[in-house]
């Protein structure tokens, strides 16, 4: 029909075909990755289409018009949802905007613990495409020169790193592990233990607290998104992409390149991922980063009652109706490391 067409990369940092190493092959680590994408950009910001920055205006001019979920007659939308996850693009940007003004400054020493509101929260807004990841890198380059932005633009960073995993591998999209030799592994396929896990009865309380943060609010922590991965897929062994799969279903941020990539850096079956030697053990994470058990607390108040110590690993106090452990740490990790030493990796 003759109508022009302009197409500008913008859901990544740079295309991940213009990202290879000196022999013109993808990264497998992240490091370099990082290191030579990061000289790939300009100092003071990625210049972005001006086409793109008219549209986004436009759109802002429009956002008295957008319409609420529950007009669109979908149904029965829970407002909850509303509330926790405002949609569309101005919301998005808004949101940029105060975590860049409020936050930025702390996320280094804050991202880690999930009791503090320390992280951007804006992966849904990126996963949907309401919000476009140079515009984050730029808000950080021009706002913050200190480490802890960098520390931010980082995380950026792991995701384009994962978006370029996915496209010159596209046999992690095929259910595949991107490490052939640890295919095999002997996963088990308990549905009882998964039920558990994915419900939040395990009897390991950050575990359990991380995946009721999931049931209701469609979003979990990163560094708990690690202690339940690496739970499932190294304590109880358990295939890794049933809880690949149980997040998709259920993060209102799931993203297929930064799910699969997190899942396999968890089970030791990814490219740049935790060694299989490497397990989390929730119990020492939980004392590490909610000390004083804030985040158990909010997500399991039948625990609310214990001290600081017991909180982490109920023992003499465990309240009627919280189940025991599902299973012994030690046992676990031994198993896991067994199962991945029979074969070889
Ligand atoms: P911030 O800390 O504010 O980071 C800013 C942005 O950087 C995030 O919004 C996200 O887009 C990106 N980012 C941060 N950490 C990572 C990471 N490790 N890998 C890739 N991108 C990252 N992220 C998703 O967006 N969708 C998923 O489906 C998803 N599944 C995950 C599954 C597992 C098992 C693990 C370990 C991680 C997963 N992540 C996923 C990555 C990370 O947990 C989330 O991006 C982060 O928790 C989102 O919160 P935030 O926006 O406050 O992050």
């Amino acid at each position: 029909l003759g109508v022009p067409m302009h197409v500008h990369d913008d859901d990544v940092l740079v295309a991940p075909e213009r990202v290879m190493n000196r022999s013109g092959e993808p990264f497998k680590v992240f490091t370099p990755f990082a290191r030579t994408l990061r000289a790939m950009l300009p100092p003071h910001g990625i210049a972005q289409a001006p086409e793109l920055r008219r549209q986004d205006s436009q759109q802002v001019a429009r956002a008295p018009e957008q319409r609420a979920l529950h007009e669109l007659n979908w149904g029965e939308i829970d407002s909850r949802w509303e509330s926790l996850w405002p949609a569309g693009g101005p919301a998005a940007l808004n949101q940029l905007d105060g975590f860049c003004e409020k936050r930025i400054d702390n996320y280094k020493i804050e991202r880690d613990r999930p009791a503090i509101d320390g992280t951007s929260r804006l992966s849904p807004a990126l996963a949907a495409g309401v919000l476009s990841v140079r515009e984050c890198w730029n808000r950080a380059t021009q706002w913050h020169e200190g480490d802890s932005a960098l520390a931010w633009q980082n995380e950026l960073l792991w995701r384009d790193f994962y978006k370029g995993v996915m496209t010159h591998y596209p046999r992690v999209c095929k259910g595949y592990p991107w490490r052939g030799d640890v295919g095999y592994v002997p996963w088990r396929h308990d549905e009882t233990e998964f039920a558990a896990w994915c419900e939040g009865r395990t009897g390991i309380p950050i575990i359990d607290a991380a995946m009721r943060q999931l049931l209701h609010t469609g979003w979990m922590h990163n560094r708990l998104r690690m202690l339940a991965a690496t739970f499932l897929s190294k304590h109880l062994l358990i295939d890794w992409r049933w809880g690949e799969r149980w997040f998709m279903q259920h993060l209102v941020d799931g993203d297929f390149a930064s799910n699969n990539g997190g899942w396999q850096w968890c089970a030791s079956t990814g490219t740049d991922a935790a060694p299989y030697f490497r397990v989390f053990n929730p119990v020492t994470q939980s004392k590490r980063f909610d000390a004083e058990g804030r985040f158990i607390r909010t997500w399991l108040p039948e625990l609310a009652g214990l001290d600081d110590r017991e909180i982490h690993e109920p023992k003499t106090q465990r309240p009627a109706g919280y189940p025991p452990a599902i299973i012994d740490l030690g046992y676990g990790r031994e198993r896991a490391l067994n199962a991945f030493r029979s074969r070889d990796v």
